[in-house]
């Protein structure tokens, strides 16, 4: 088994002062990790009993893409407005200074649906809390959420109380 957590390169004030970013890319430049990275989210999906994924533009789609196709269930693009061309049912959600949207295609999601939302990193929780609520909004069942990583010294665990969540990375400090 690969420390995923190694395959991380953490990039001091990006994009701006005082934030350290955590970069996925050094992952995924690694074949045996971004798999290991898939096969346990698979897992979880089996778990949770997910019949389809949706996943959040744009970081998001690098793992939910892979993980529909090796898992052979539907992937559902959750994607900023304006963006998505047929008919879409939209959620908006606070940020630290204003306000963002996030859309789903009306036709893709049907109620009854156990959806599993994947993104590649947890913050504030805000932009997860937004899908979830878009797929209930939908009528579907938030079967769990998936992310890479997650910044457990942030308190996003109030945002997703009562969903089931799952990670494979935590940092419990900036400074990690
Ligand atoms: P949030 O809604 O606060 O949970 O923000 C989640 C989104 O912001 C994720 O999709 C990440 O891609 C991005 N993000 C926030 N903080 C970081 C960070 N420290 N490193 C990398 N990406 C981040």
């Amino acid at each position: 088994m690969i420390d995923l957590k190694k395959c991380i390169r953490s990039v001091p004030d990006f994009p701006k002062k005082g934030i350290v970013f955590r970069d996925i890319t050094t992952l995924l430049a690694q074949p045996q990790a971004y798999q290991q990275t898939l096969e346990e989210m698979g897992k979880y999906a089996h778990r949770r009993k997910a019949d389809k994924i949706v996943a959040i533009e744009s970081r998001g789609f690098i793992f939910g893409g892979a993980l529909a196709e090796n898992l052979g269930i539907p992937f559902i693009p959750a994607r900023k407005p304006g963006k998505l061309p047929a008919p879409t049912v939209k959620q908006e959600y606070q940020l630290e200074y204003g306000s963002d949207a996030i859309e789903i295609h009306v036709d893709a999601i049907k109620p009854g649906d156990h959806i599993l939302i994947v993104d590649d990193l947890i913050a504030t929780g805000g932009t997860l809390e937004a899908v979830c609520k878009l797929v209930e909004k939908m009528g579907a069942h938030v079967a769990g959420v998936a992310a890479v990583i997650d910044l457990a010294f942030i308190p996003w665990r109030d945002k997703l109380k009562t969903y089931d969540v799952f990670t494979l990375i935590s940092y419990n400090s900036e400074a990690e």
